[in-house]
């Protein structure tokens, strides 16, 4: 029997399909140029048919869907209601929400006896108190508007942190780690005993750390100010912001090895925009340090944050006084824990899997039902 796992995008669906006993990987593809989700699931109930898999007949469906504002603090089973309130959240993601929802349709069309899933890239967030969430504008922007913080990348935080309180071989409701997610899209998480107690997003995916190609923190009078002086619109400006800014706009690309080779070939806009990025983590774990008073481990994970020693090396170098003492050798050598022996903090690199920790919340919630 399986869990297949679905992340529906505007016009692709990446899937996997895990046993739903082992969680084995039975299948996993990305499926491009799609006419509509109905023939994404067409295509892969072709392809499952290979496995000897009736798609009519597997155990559940998890999909990715990315904004469950403040109404989902966990996944859940989609009903008509639930399918309702994800369409009412999309004014706060309309590039995501619609996709995830004609992928949850698709599904519940071609395969209407198997129970589907949300699970929410905002769900492990929810733990943030109020001082943390709301923004500093007026009252009826967060209760008309729904204007706070929500954060993403929840299920990997939330999943590299479990892994974190296996290596260290500690529950996870006694660690406090600050959790980097450094892919293309890059945030940071603070969790205290095992829970998220602020994050580094916000309202949208734009918020905090440079990334990509998406600015993260600015001075938000820098939209006012370059629609009067460029004469772009507000949406042209939101897309700058979204799509050509962060280490694209200051390297050229946002390939952070070629950003890394164009430095040692002595070119200074990727020397730039590599201490600027290495400077805002730096700047967040030290507010994050403080957030949350006493830290075991600094989990480092994503495309950027599994695979770049440099960037951990330009994050945790001379932060000695903190506790913090990174291991080069350990670190050039790609080991899990980077750390020194009289190291007070942990320095964790684990790879995330956001696929099989969307299979475990599902083999979870069948287990209760
Ligand atoms: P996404 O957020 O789109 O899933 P990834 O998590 O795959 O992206 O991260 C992509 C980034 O990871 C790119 O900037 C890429 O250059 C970087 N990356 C991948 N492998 C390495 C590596 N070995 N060294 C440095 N950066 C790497």
């Amino acid at each position: 029997m399986s869990i297949l796992v679905i992340n529906a995008g505007s016009s692709s669906i990446k899937y996997t399909l895990f046993d739903s006993a082992t969680l084995r990987v039975i299948d996993h593809a990305l499926i491009e140029e799609l006419r509509d989700h109905h023939h994404g699931f067409e295509l892969m109930q072709v392809q499952f048919q290979q496995h000897g898999i009736d798609i009519t007949q597997i155990n559940a469906i998890g999909h990715r869907v990315v904004h469950g504002g403040d109404k989902f603090h966990e996944p859940i089973l989609i009903d008509d209601s639930v399918l309702y309130e994800i369409t009412a959240l999309i004014p706060l993601a309309p590039l995501h929400n619609p996709a995830n929802i004609e992928g949850i349709i698709a599904a519940r069309t071609i395969a209407p006896n198997v129970p589907n899933f949300a699970i929410f890239d905002t769900a492990f967030h929810q733990t943030i108190p109020p001082h943390a969430y709301r923004y500093p504008l007026p009252q009826n922007w967060y209760e008309t508007y729904h204007v706070r913080r929500y954060g993403f990348h929840g299920t990997s935080h939330h999943y590299v942190s479990i892994q974190a309180s296996r290596i260290l071989e500690k529950p996870l409701d006694e660690l406090n780690l600050i959790t980097f997610h450094i892919g293309n899209g890059v945030s940071a998480c603070a969790i205290e005993k095992g829970k998220s107690i602020d994050t580094s997003m916000g309202m949208t995916p734009l918020e905090g750390l440079m990334m990509g190609t998406r600015c993260g923190n600015i001075d938000p009078s820098i939209i006012a100010y370059m629609v009067h002086q460029s004469g772009m619109s507000v949406e042209e400006i939101d897309t700058m912001l979204n799509k050509k800014s962060g280490l694209f706009a200051i390297a050229g690309t946002n390939d952070l090895r070629s950003i890394i080779e164009a430095k040692t070939n002595g070119d200074h806009h990727a020397a730039l925009a590599l201490d600027m990025f290495s400077y805002r983590l730096r700047k967040h774990l030290g507010e994050y340090m403080a957030v949350l008073r006493g830290v075991d481990a600094i989990v480092f994970t994503g495309g950027i944050g599994e695979h770049s020693p440099l960037i951990h090396e330009m994050v945790c170098n001379g932060l000695e006084h903190f506790g913090i003492e990174i291991d080069s050798d350990k670190n050039r050598k790609g080991e899990v824990q980077i750390h020194t022996e009289q190291s007070s903090v942990a320095l964790l690199v684990i790879p995330t899997d956001e696929e099989r920790q969307i299979a475990l919340y599902v083999q979870n919630k069948l287990k209760n039902m």
